[in-house]
């Protein structure tokens, strides 16, 4: 169900974002979701339009088409410093499967391919962010 409070902390910055900016109507905004994030997105998506429609900002949100898109997860090393992008990491499918639906357990799949270790962090593709919403004001 983390989907539906996801999607309501997203129209909530949505609409806030936008009264700061003085729009008055929302065309489109894009949302970014990271490749590690573990999410069902058409859920996602049916909750974000179902929470809209329920706001009472007038004609806000009325228009608003959403984009998604998926961030790609990039690694990176904590010993030599190397970034590397998730799906470069050579992981057969079972284990992409097993880190895509737990990212904690990448330590025991995946390893620097520069130094070989296993100490590295996820630096991009967790998580959802928007990345811009778009819109007539004043
Ligand atoms: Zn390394």
């Amino acid at each position: 169900m983390h989907e539906w409070s996801l999607a309501e902390a997203v129209i909530a910055t949505v609409i806030e974002e936008s009264i700061k900016e003085g729009l008055e109507e929302i065309t489109k905004i894009k949302i970014k979701i990271g490749e590690l994030q573990q999410m069902d997105t058409e859920i996602f998506e049916f909750a974000l339009n179902e929470i809209a429609k329920v706001q009472d900002v007038g004609l806000l949100l009325s228009e608003m088409r959403i984009e998604m898109e998926t961030e790609r997860a990039i690694l990176k090393c904590g010993v030599c410093g190397k970034e590397w992008a998730f799906d470069e990491t050579g992981l057969g499918e079972e284990e992409y499967e097993a880190v895509h639906f737990a990212p904690e357990v990448a330590h025991a799949y995946i390893r620097c391919p520069s130094c070989k270790s296993p100490d590295f962090e996820i630096v991009q593709g967790r998580g959802v962010l928007i990345d811009y919403i778009k819109g007539s004001g004043k």
